[in-house]
């Protein structure tokens, strides 16, 4: 039988592993310490733990890196993309976005994603596969390494819909969040989502993170066409899904919305969107769309995002206008493909390739 990678194990999954071997919970934590805060790489490394509980570790469990680096591109605005090989020579790719003091990474949780929304690359990869807890929490470890530490906060808005890969994401969240293991406060942890309503509920029921919610239209005929997840669960759902949801204290929902050229951006569907969330506690993150080919669409003038805002503004809502960061790297949102062939005969390799 080949052996379980330790780091597909929630701290919870650890101890009663530990536990099943005759050891002490505790044992867990002191283990967590070593992997996630003290950099180990090996068992033996694990000065604190008793000779043969380490044998019996070397016996049951791996301890390795999951992820290949293959690559790191530097965007104009300091932002950074990181390629990564997979041991099944499937790739990802993970975004780290520096802002005055806080370090951002945003990670994947998929290779490619299965939901097919018609303004992102990544949903036209399709889903390969998804990934592994391991793989999850490497990005960060991987990531965190090479820039010395200095990760603050993280987002799950890489490749992939997160609520797809339930089970792993929570996985990770825990491993992330457990004070004895990564140990990142869980308000510095967004989880984004195009809306999987029973799974919103199910996490909710697991972890506290903030949740980020990807509306992108407030008319169920327009969501319908970009986002085919919302013939099966549609707006109103997805809203009483998503109030419902547990955030950390003082933390608000936050709803995402890509603004495309000519398709959601005019006056009249700002108002019907501000009419939909007027008197919910929330924010709006407006995302001038990120034009990467062959998406079909164009991304709208400053002007535009400006009104769309202001109509927001006028119904109560705090909306906000994203910088779209690591465009010029294609690592901006929507635009994570990790050279996948993303419509017949294109890579994006090529197509990066073919804007240098
Ligand atoms: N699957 C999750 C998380 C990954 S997508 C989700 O959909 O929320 C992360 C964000 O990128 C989402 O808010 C999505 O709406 C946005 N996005 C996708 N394609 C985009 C594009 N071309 N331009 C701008 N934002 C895009
Ligand atoms: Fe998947 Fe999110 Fe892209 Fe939609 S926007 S295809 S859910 S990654």
């Amino acid at each position: 039988m080949s052996k379980i990678n330790i780091k597909d194990l929630c701290p919870e999954e650890l101890e009663e592993l530990v536990s099943s071997f005759g050891e002490e919970p505790y044992r867990a934590r002191q283990i967590g310490k070593w992997i996630y805060r003290k950099d180990a790489d090996s068992f033996d490394q694990m000065t604190d733990l008793p000779k043969r509980f380490k044998i019996t570790l070397n016996d049951s469990l791996l301890l390795r890196q999951s992820l290949v680096p293959l690559n790191e591109r530097l965007s104009s605005d300091g932002t950074k993309k990181y390629l990564f090989q997979l041991s099944d020579g499937n790739k990802i790719e993970s975004v780290l976005i520096p802002e005055n003091r806080r370090y951002t990474l945003c990670i994947s949780t998929q290779v490619g994603c299965a939901l097919g929304c018609t303004f992102c690359l990544t949903g036209r990869v399709g889903k390969m596969r998804n990934l592994k807890a391991s793989e999850i929490v490497d990005q960060f470890l991987l990531v965190n390494n090479f820039n010395s530490g200095c990760i603050t906060n993280l987002v799950f808005m890489g490749m992939g819909e997160p609520l797809d890969n339930l089970e792993n994401t929570v996985r990770a969240l825990k491993i992330f969040t457990h004070e004895d293991f990564v140990g990142i406060s869980p308000k510095k942890i967004t989880v984004s989502t195009s809306g999987l309503v029973p799974q919103i509920r199910e996490l909710g029921k697991q972890v506290s993170v903030n949740l980020s919610v990807s509306l992108n239209a407030p008319l169920d005929e327009l969501r319908n066409k970009i986002m085919p997840i919302n013939r099966k669960y549609p707006i109103e759902e997805l809203i009483k899904a998503s109030r419902d949801f547990p955030m950390p204290n003082r933390k608000t929902l936050t709803f995402e919305y890509v603004l495309i050229k000519g398709l959601n951006d005019s006056d009249k569907v700002a108002r019907t969107l501000g009419k939909l969330l007027k008197g919910i506690s929330c924010k709006v993150n407006l995302i001038p769309f990120n034009e990467a080919f062959p998406l079909p669409y164009q991304s709208p003038g400053s002007e535009r995002v400006f009104s769309f805002q202001d109509i927001l503004i006028s119904y109560g809502i705090n909306a906000r206008i994203r910088k779209n960061r690591g465009r010029d790297i294609l690592g901006a949102c929507g635009q994570l493909a990790a050279n996948y062939p993303t419509a017949k005969g294109q890579t994006e390799q090529k197509i990066t390739q073919g804007m240098n």
